[in-house]
C-alpha cells in the first residue's frame, strides 16, 4: 500500500525501465509480406498501402538484400498471376507466379520464405476456392486443390506453407499431400482464426482479389465470435498445423491472448493492411507519430501473446530496433 509501495520507483530512469521491461520486439519475429505480380516489368505502388511496392518477377537479389539489410529474416510471399480463371489453375502451376518468386528469393538470399496458399488471387471470381453450381465455394473440391498448390510451393523451395483460405479440413489435406510428395519436413503455418474483416481492404487493392459476387462470410469467421476461434485453432492443431495464426491482430487481441494461454503452439498474429493503412494515413496527416504508434501497435500484439507477427511494418520496425 502507498506510501510503502511506489510503483514509480522502477520508472525513474531509462536503465531502470529497460531492466524491468516485460515485452521486447525483435527483428527475428517479424515477417514481411511481399507481393509479386506477373504482369509487371517494374515495381508498382498502391495508394492505400504506402511504402508497400508490388514487385516484378526479377531483381530478387536487390529485393532480398533490402529486406535482409533491415534485419528481417522471414517473408510471406503472395502472387498475382497474369491469367485468372474459374479454377484458379495458376495457383498450382509449376511455373506460377508464387512458385517463381519463391525460387527466385531462395536462390538469391538466406531468407526464410513462407508461401501464402490461397486461391483468391488466382480465381476470376475472387473467391478462395472453386465454386459449386449454386455459387457457393466447394469446400471439399477446394482442399484437394490446396494439396496440389502446397506441393508445388514446396517443390519451388518454400520453407513453410501457409494456407489462408479457411476451408474445413484444409490442414489435413495439405499435410497428407505434402507427406505423399516427400515433404514431411515442411511445416504448415495455418491461418486458423481468420476473421471476415473490413480491415483487408487495402490488400485487395494490391491483389485485385475482391470477390465479384457475395463475400467471404461463408468461410471466414464472424468478428463476433471468440469460442469458435478456439475450435478453429484446435481443429488445425489436430490436423497437423505446426504454427497457428490469428488474423487480423489489433482488433482481435483478446483472441491472441486466449490462444496463447490455451495452446502450447507457436502463435502468429497478422497485422493486416487496414491496420497498417490507418496508421499511415493518420501519420501522413500529422495526427500521430508514426514510429511510436507502429512500435506500440506491435508491442501490443506481442504482449497479447503472439510469438511472431506478420506486418507491413517489418522492415521499418526492424531498422528502428537496430538503431
Ligand atoms: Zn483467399
Amino acid at each position: 500500500m502507498y506510501p510503502e509501495t511506489r510503483l514509480r520507483r522502477l520508472r525513474k530512469t531509462k536503465g531502470m525501465r529497460d531492466l524491468v521491461c516485460e515485452t521486447r520486439l525483435s527483428p527475428e519475429n517479424l515477417v514481411l509480406p511481399v507481393f509479386f505480380d506477373e504482369n509487371l516489368d517494374r515495381p508498382r505502388a498502391t495508394e492505400s498501402m504506402p511504402d508497400v511496392p508490388t514487385w516484378a518477377l526479377k531483381d530478387y537479389e536487390e529485393i532480398a538484400g533490402g529486406i535482409e539489410g533491415s534485419g528481417v529474416s522471414s517473408v510471406l510471399v503472395f502472387g498475382i498471376p497474369k491469367r485468372k480463371d474459374a479454377a484458379g489453375s495458376q495457383a498450382y502451376a509449376e511455373n506460377g507466379v508464387v512458385q517463381k518468386a519463391v525460387r527466385g528469393l531462395k536462390d538469391s538470399s538466406d531468407l526464410l520464405v513462407i508461401a501464402d496458399l490461397c486461391m483468391c488471387e488466382y480465381t476470376d471470381h475472387g473467391h478462395c476456392g472453386i465454386l459449386c453450381r449454386d455459387g457457393r465455394v466447394d469446400n471439399d473440391g477446394t482442399v484437394e486443390l490446396y494439396g496440389r498448390i502446397a506441393v508445388s510451393q514446396a517443390r519451388a523451395g518454400a520453407d513453410i506453407i501457409s494456407p489462408s483460405g479457411m476451408m474445413d479440413g484444409q490442414i489435413a489435406a495439405i499435410r497428407a499431400a505434402l507427406d505423399d510428395a516427400g515433404f514431411e519436413d515442411t511445416p504448415i503455418m495455418a491461418y486458423s482464426a481468420k476473421y471476415q474483416s473490413a480491415y483487408y481492404g487495402p490488400f485487395r487493392d494490391i491483389a485485385n482479389s475482391a470477390p465479384d459476387k457475395g463475400d467471404r462470410a461463408g468461410y471466414q469467421m464472424a468478428p463476433s465470435n471468440r469460442r469458435e476461434a478456439l475450435r478453429e485453432i484446435a481443429a488445425d492443431i489436430e490436423e497437423g498445423a505446426d504454427i497457428v495464426m490469428v488474423k487480423p491482430a489489433g482488433p482481435y487481441l483478446d483472441i491472441v491472448r486466449e490462444a496463447a494461454d490455451t495452446f502450447p503452439y507457436p502463435l502468429c498474429a497478422y497485422q493486416v493492411s487496414g491496420e497498417y493503412a490507418m496508421i499511415k494515413a493518420a501519420a501522413a496527416n500529422g495526427w500521430i507519430d508514426e514510429n511510436r504508434v507502429m512500435e506500440e501497435s506491435l508491442l501490443g500484439i506481442k504482449r497479447a501473446g503472439a510469438d511472431m507477427i506478420v506486418t507491413y511494418y517489418a522492415e521499418k520496425m526492424a531498422r528502428r530496433l537496430r538503431e
